[in-house]
């Protein structure tokens, strides 16, 4: 939050007294000094029902309206007044693993997670094609553009229980991988998130049920957005 000045934090302190608001994310101290930098929810690059019918509105309405808001504003709610509160999402995901501190690291990393995953996908024909140095580093791990997209989808898959599948850089060099839960490469320095897939049920189970092996290989063929990993891996 950039510093206001004296007058401009008494009109805040008024308005918000006056309006019991303090959802701007601007919180009033007992002691009446500013503060508070909350986590908020992005917002989705696309309409509810941009995916469909791979995903449909009415699990993007749930898994963005329920399941993603939930996890920003538990963690609101767990940073408030800690020293977790008014740093950055990335700081938070870094600090919490480091110090154990559990419920804040799940949260967190499943906000940004969330949020990474959302900008992970597009709609059908608008998420683009490797770039050059993208599609160079993927052949040279992969053989080809197939077989890198059939190694996403099987470590998605394969992921026992709930969890995520990933296409990561490090050094240049671009893997597939998948973590359990709330886990994210973001806490290993070097590792770049380049394209996530959501394979917690909530994410297909409205769509696909049990098969998730049809929901993964429907959003790897046809729904991520390579021009962001291709801006990612850069
Ligand atoms: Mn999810």
């Amino acid at each position: 939050m950039k510093m206001l000045s004296q007058n401009k934090m008494a009109r805040r302190r008024f308005i918000g007294v006056a309006a019991g608001a303090v959802a701007s994310g601007i919180a009033i101290a007992a002691k009446g000094e500013t503060k508070m930098k909350e986590i908020t929810l992005e917002a989705l690059p696309y309409a509810e029902d941009a995916l469909a019918p791979t995903i449909s509105a009415r699990t993007v309405s749930f898994h963005y309206g329920k399941h993603h808001a939930g996890y920003v504003k538990t963690l609101n709610g767990l940073i408030a007044g800690t020293q977790y509160e008014g740093r950055t999402l990335e700081e938070i995901i870094r600090t919490a693993a480091a110090r154990g501190d559990a419920a804040i690291f799940n949260n967190a990393a499943q906000t940004w997670n969330h949020t990474f995953y959302w900008n992970s996908l597009a709609p059908a024909g608008k998420g683009g094609a490797p770039s050059a140095a993208l599609l160079a580093a993927i052949e040279s791990e992969f053989g080809s553009f197939d077989a890198c997209k059939d190694a996403l989808a099987d470590a998605a898959i394969k992921r026992f229980g709930s969890g995520w599948g990933w296409l990561v850089a490090e050094g240049g060099k671009v893997s597939v991988e998948s973590t359990p839960n709330a886990d994210t490469p973001i806490t290993r320095p070097g590792v770049k998130p380049l394209l996530v897939v959501d394979v917690w049920e909530h994410a297909y189970y409205l769509d696909w049920q049990n098969v998730r092996a049809d929901y993964v290989k429907a959003v790897v063929g046809g729904h991520l957005n390579w021009n962001a990993a291709s801006r990612r891996f850069a």
